[in-house]
């Protein structure tokens, strides 16, 4: 029979497979992939007389008194002593009567845990007792209501031989052995029960190899498959172009030039269709490259269209471009959901300049497209992706973030993208003053940043969180709070409420007196986060900082700091918290957004720093996606079992079904 359904397995009924559904446990291969997340080494077993108080042990004696006592406090004890020919100890529970039926007074059995002391007698409290828990090095599983550690560890050892009949390895035995690494059972076995330290971490790297090679995989196999689309009319170059860089208002930095060279080359590329990432802390001057690059599309009698996260960000880059690209007389055109116009009519070398609403428009641009540029891509997923295979063949695809991505990262994650980085900041803007202002000094602060923004004249943001995550009611009510709040403590300057359900109509009126310098602070949640662009802020607040990620701090500190004045943020925190503290302290000496990045996922791991770059992010078990050497390891096993002939490395994408979740 095959073992395709936990409903197969002895001892598992409805009620039980429900709870473990819980744990995303839907069948037999989950449950031997849902692995400790630590593990307490019991292995030693000593005799009662050589137990020491701290220490973990196993001891094995006869019961030779049980007690269930209810104390003046209403609590409920269970007090066992344990003797074997050396002496004996103390066990204790907690509101465990029930172990009255097991714990039975001449009983002999095994028990484990950490030595202590009880009026000072030796004591183990809540011990583990029985053979599933003792003697060994024992794991602790990820547990719900009514599957305890207790019950994996008697799941596992029961039914583990039989589901691994199921599990074949997906690695060569002679790759195996050129990595030295442990077949796939030995491994799937040595996780659950390891005999010792060396064989758990043998199984943890081979493991934790095995997620990486999955995901490597799946980037190598969609690269594959778009280098194998060709562009029907590639791109020529223009010296034009030349011209234009050399006539901007400014020089290109070193980065932004190489960047360009390979943007270019890309899109010129007589047989391959570009893919490419463009990252750069903010500020590092992307959008001049999308532009050179809309450039060379119009030259080319192709449209470009650029998509922006928000209806703020769209329209700002549609004034940037038309003043880039007004001497060169290339058409450029807005869609929003507030300006509609006719793509019918757009000009073979128009710049559309859009938010999400041209994902719905699509077909009006078969003919002539011939570039997307997303900005902030992380924020579109599916629906980008649909837009894009949309076409055929697909046009050009350059992406740009400023979260910046640790290498560890992309190449796994994004192996199937070409990178290019700016890792310059052009013009020496002196760093943001970075101060974290605990909650008693927040009335200071209030009074410092009012001084100074009347004396320098200049403006700032103050940043609302979201509250469960989204822009919902909660959160725009708590904003509008808040600002009536500020409105009475900065009774002489002017204020205004900007948020994601604000009117456009009026998010724009706001917007555009903001940057004319009629309001002096901009209370907002972080819609303003991507890209806006002002100047004369110099000062922005952010409130209940502790919720944000560093990323996301980051990218919001950046709204400052773009003129010539010494610009500020504070991040005021309720927090007392020690580890929200050193996080957000982190950022007032740092401002390179990598570090900030790799400080980021090491402090809050991988899955929540950067389901922002990527929806989907795997939820991986147990590999560590910053470790360098587990990543360029699983690039040389994937390189050689791409050599391997009659190797099928389906085989090894596949298995992503059953040991990964990935959703993209
Ligand atoms: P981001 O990478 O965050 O999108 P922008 O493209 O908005 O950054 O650039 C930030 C600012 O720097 C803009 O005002 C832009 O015109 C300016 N800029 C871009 N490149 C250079 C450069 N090489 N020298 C000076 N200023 C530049
Ligand atoms: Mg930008």
């Amino acid at each position: 029979m095959p073992l395709d359904s936990l409903h197969n397995i002895s001892g598992i009924g409805p009620k039980t497979q429900q709870k473990l559904a819980k744990l995303g446990i839907n069948n037999p291969i989950d449950l031997v992939y849902h692995f400790p997340h630590r593990y307490i080494d019991f292995s030693k077993t000593v005799s009662i007389r050589q137990s020491r108080a701290n220490e973990n042990v196993t001891i094995k004696g006869t019961i030779t008194d049980f007690k269930n006592i209810f104390t003046k406090s209403h609590k409920n004890i269970q007090i066992a002593t344990v003797t074997d020919n050396s002496g004996s100890i103390l066990l204790m529970w907690f509101n465990q009567p029930y172990l009255s039926s097991t714990l039975k007074v001449g009983t002999e059995l095994s028990f484990a845990g950490t030595v202590s002391f009880y009026q000072k007698r030796l004591c183990i409290f809540s011990p583990e007792y029985g053979q599933y828990s003792t003697g060994k090095i024992i794991g602790v599983y990820p547990e719900t209501s009514g599957l305890s550690s207790k019950w994996f560890r008697k799941a596992i050892q029961f039914h583990l031989t039989t589901i691994l009949k199921e599990v074949i390895d997906p690695v060569p035995k002679i790759i195996l052995k050129k990595y030295s690494l442990i077949p796939i059972h030995q491994a799937l076995i040595q996780i659950h029960l390891p005999d010792n330290q060396e064989k758990l971490d043998q199984a943890r790297l081979r493991l934790s190899l095995d997620e990486i090679l999955t995901i490597q995989a799946i980037s190598y196999q969609k690269r594959k498959q778009w280098l194998s689309l060709k562009p029907i009319k590639p791109l020529k170059k223009y010296p034009q172009i030349d011209t234009f860089i050399e006539k901007l208002p400014f020089q290109l930095t070193d980065s932004q030039l190489r960047s360009w060279q390979e943007v270019e080359s890309d899109l010129t590329s007589t047989n391959k269709i570009t893919n490419r990432l463009l990252q750069g802390d903010v500020g590092s001057g992307k959008t001049i490259i999308a532009i050179i690059a809309a450039l060379l599309n119009s030259l080319n009698q192709r449209q470009t269209v650029i998509i922006a996260p928000t209806e703020i960000l769209a329209k700002q880059h549609f004034k940037s471009f038309a003043t880039f690209l007004k001497s060169q007389k290339v058409p450029v055109e807005l869609l929003s959901s507030s300006t509609k116009i006719d793509l019918n009519k757009l000009k073979p070398n128009s710049v559309l300049i859009s938010t999400h609403a041209v994902f719905f428009q699509k077909h009006h641009l078969e003919k002539y497209i011939g570039t997307v540029i997303i900005d902030e891509q992380h924020r579109f997923g599916v629906k980008q992706r649909n837009f894009l295979s949309g076409f055929n063949p697909p046009p050009h695809c350059l992406t740009m973030t400023a979260t910046p991505i640790p290498r560890t990262i992309s190449l796994t994650l994004l192996g199937n993208l070409d990178i290019s980085t700016l890792d310059t900041i052009p013009q020496n803007r002196p760093p943001i003053k970075t101060y974290l202002v605990p909650q008693q000094k927040i009335p200071d602060c209030h009074r410092w940043i009012s001084d100074h923004l009347k004396k320098t004249k200049s403006q700032a943001f103050y940043v609302c969180p979201l509250i469960d995550e989204s822009e919902n009611l909660a959160t725009i009510k708590a904003a509008s709070k808040e600002y009536e709040t500020l409105k009475k403590i900065y009774p002489h300057l002017k204020l205004a409420l900007v948020h994601g359900k604000t009117p456009k109509k009026d998010q724009d009126v706001t917007l555009k007196s903001f940057k004319d310098g009629k309001i002096d602070i901009l209370v907002t949640t972080p819609i303003i986060e991507v890209g806006i662009d002002i100047p004369n802020a110099t000062t922005i607040i952010i409130q209940s900082a502790e919720r944000f990620g560093l990323a996301q701090l980051h990218q919001l500190r950046g709204r400052v700091g773009r003129g010539l004045l010494q610009s500020y943020c504070y991040l005021f925190t309720e927090s007392d918290n020690e580890k929200s503290l050193s996080r957000l302290k982190f950022l007032e000496k740092n401002y390179d957004g990598m570090e900030i990045a790799k400080f980021d996922l090491s402090t809050r791991g991988p899955g929540e720093v950067f389901s922002t770059i990527q929806h989907g992010f795997p939820s991986l078990r147990i590999a560590d996606i910053s470790d360098q050497k587990l990543i360029s390891t699983s690039q040389n096993l994937l390189k050689d079992l791409i050599n391997t002939s009659g190797f099928d490395l389906d085989i090894i994408a596949h298995q992503s079904n059953k040991s990964l979740s990935l959703n993209n």
